[in-house]
């Protein structure tokens, strides 16, 4: 069993056409018992619930704040390469795209890691493009220990791996791995992934499935929100939340909500989602799910970002650099996407602090991971 085989028995048309039905009375429902409930979640993501956002607002802080207090945990990316085999048209790092390439060696990694050490990190997030046999396992499983021993927390999020490369990775002290699909919709996946492996939707549905059984902490789930509807994306990413949950109860969970950025070569959103929606979104899950991490990335404006803090954001990167070297190089051109959250790491820790917030760099150590294989 793996979610593939659970996605291919829903119908995403009655999903759709339910959401756009959701009343006021479902919605009043759904804030009764919104734990762990789909029928729920899908009523407070529906435009039905946009009446209710300052309740739903209230009752996800407080959730927030019962689970995880005034913590808020700090990460910030390393990017380890933006060579790309893949064709994406909303990436910056697309194959095509007449950009310089660049993959960090020891030497350029080190001088990364001195640089986040430098600002207080202790938790980190591996990034690079999809590109097997350039930057793949080996590479993977060569910088690893390198990382690792400067830092409590290493995820990752680079292509999608086989099931024996987790178990490497892991072994070499991986801890969490990011595995965004970009959209449920697989007409709107195909149009917008024109070439290389990730053109396999499938694969990529039932990735978690295998990182879970390699036995890492934690899985990240995501979807680019505008490449199509987004409330119906956010219900189906919930479908593989719960899934997910049931079969592999020993992982913890966390989800990403990045919107489309210019990048590029970039295109335009097909769906625009507003700030009130995805202020909906981030409550809805919270609602739905106490336990979930919630992270939101350097995408968003400032006035933004310190506004959605209480609401049920858990992480948060702070003066992040979307390019391999860009730590030491700011201004090399090799980005990812844009950012707008430009402001340093102690102007963003000002900004919590001042709104009560605890910034976290450290809240783990390895010898917590242990056993925590799913059978
Ligand atoms: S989104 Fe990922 S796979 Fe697609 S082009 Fe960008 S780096 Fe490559």
């Amino acid at each position: 069993m793996s979610f593939s085989v659970r996605f291919s028995q829903l119908n995403l048309d009655d999903l759709s056409m339910k959401l756009y039905a959701s009343t006021a009375a479902d919605v009043e429902r759904a804030l009764q018992h919104p734990s762990g409930n789909l029928n729920s979640l899908l009523a407070l993501l529906s435009p039905a619930a946009q009446p209710y956002i300052e309740q739903m607002a209230q009752a996800a802080a407080q959730l927030t704040r019962q689970r995880f207090g005034a913590n808020l945990g700090l990460y910030l990316p390393l990017y380890l390469s933006n060579l790309c085999a893949n064709e994406c048209d909303y990436c910056g790092f697309s194959m095509s795209n007449k950009i310089k390439r660049k993959t960090l060696n020891d030497a350029e990694i080190l001088a990364e890691v001195e640089i986040i050490k430098s600002r207080g990190f202790d938790s980190i997030l591996l990034v690079s493009g999809e590109h097997e046999t350039k930057v793949g396992i080996e590479y993977f499983a060569h910088v690893l220990p390198l990382i690792k021993q400067h830092f409590s927390y290493v995820a990752m999020e680079v292509q999608p791996l086989k099931a024996d490369e987790y178990q490497r990775l892991v072994a070499l002290g991986l801890d969490a791995v990011m595995v965004y699909q970009e959209t449920y919709r697989a007409q709107t996946y195909a149009k917008h992934h024109t070439r290389g492996k990730k053109q396999d939707f499938t694969h990529r549905l039932d990735t978690p499935d295998r990182v879970a059984k390699a036995g890492v902490d934690k899985i990240g789930l995501g979807v680019l929100l505008g490449l199509d509807d987004w409330r119906l994306d956010a219900l189906l990413m919930g479908y593989h939340l719960d899934y997910l949950e049931r079969h592999y109860w020993r992982t913890r969970y966390s989800i990403s909500l990045p919107r489309l950025r210019p990048c590029t070569g970039g295109i335009e959103p097909k769906v625009l989602l507003t700030d009130t929606g995805l202020v909906q979104m981030i409550c809805a899950f919270r609602l739905f799910n106490q336990q979930l991490d919630i992270s939101l990335s350097t995408r968003e404006t400032p006035e933004l970002r310190d506004n959605l803090l209480p609401l049920g954001v858990t992480q948060l990167s702070a003066g992040s650099s979307t390019q391999p070297g860009g730590y030491q190089q700011p201004d090399s051109q090799l980005d990812q996407f844009e950012i707008s959250d430009e402001r340093s790491v102690d102007d963003v820790i000002v900004a919590m602090k001042t709104r009560g917030f605890n910034p976290v760099f450290k809240d783990w150590e390895k010898a917590w991971g242990v056993n925590n294989v799913n059978g």
